[in-house]
């Protein structure tokens, strides 16, 4: 297993689409532990594959509290969404940004578990917030493209400024 470094906006690959995973094979198996290993290391409670630099429609959450019991999806669809509420969202691949979106709040969802395997489940609150989140960066999509231009021109600034701070650190160590 391995600690995985999970990409940060606005680095183009997260705007990269996925594919469904076709062979369920050892890779698999092991991306899979790796994002589990990745996530429990980070504050989050969802990853995604594409997160990671891995091109594939899987995910991982735990919301357990003491993050015993994660779960993969794999080639997730969600099958049905009711109750529709305002919701606020962090993205390890957007940091410091938190925005305020209407997600379904009760989902149906298909998935297959890493030996192919298919599965239902139905998922309420953070869980199915968390799945349909982290479903949005199997096609590019990313929190801040839902915050309004006026925040995205800060975080743009924001995200400028670190980058000469860095350019100038680095320029003093050469
Ligand atoms: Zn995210």
């Amino acid at each position: 297993m391995a600690i995985l470094e999970i990409l940060e906006y606005p680095d183009p690959r997260l705007r990269q689409a996925s594919l469904p995973v076709e062979d369920f094979d050892d890779g698999i198996g092991k991306l899979a532990d790796d994002l589990i290993e990745t996530l429990h290391a980070s504050s989050a409670i969802g990853l995604s594959a594409p997160q990671v630099d891995a091109r594939l429609r899987m995910l991982v959450m735990d919301h357990s509290p003491d993050r015993s019991r994660p779960e993969l999806y794999i080639n997730p669809q969600v099958l049905a969404r009711s109750r529709f509420g305002f919701v606020e969202e962090r993205c390890l691949s957007v940091p410091d940004v938190v925005a305020h979106v209407i997600r379904a709040t009760r989902i149906k969802v298909r998935a297959f578990d890493r030996q192919g395997a298919s599965f239902e489940r139905e998922l309420d609150g953070m869980p199915a917030v968390c799945l349909q989140h982290e479903m949005d960066h199997f096609d590019g999509k990313l929190l801040v493209d839902r915050i309004n231009w006026f925040k995205r021109r800060r975080l743009r600034a924001a995200i400028a400024k670190a980058r000469r701070a860095g350019d100038e650190q680095s320029g003093v160590a050469a």
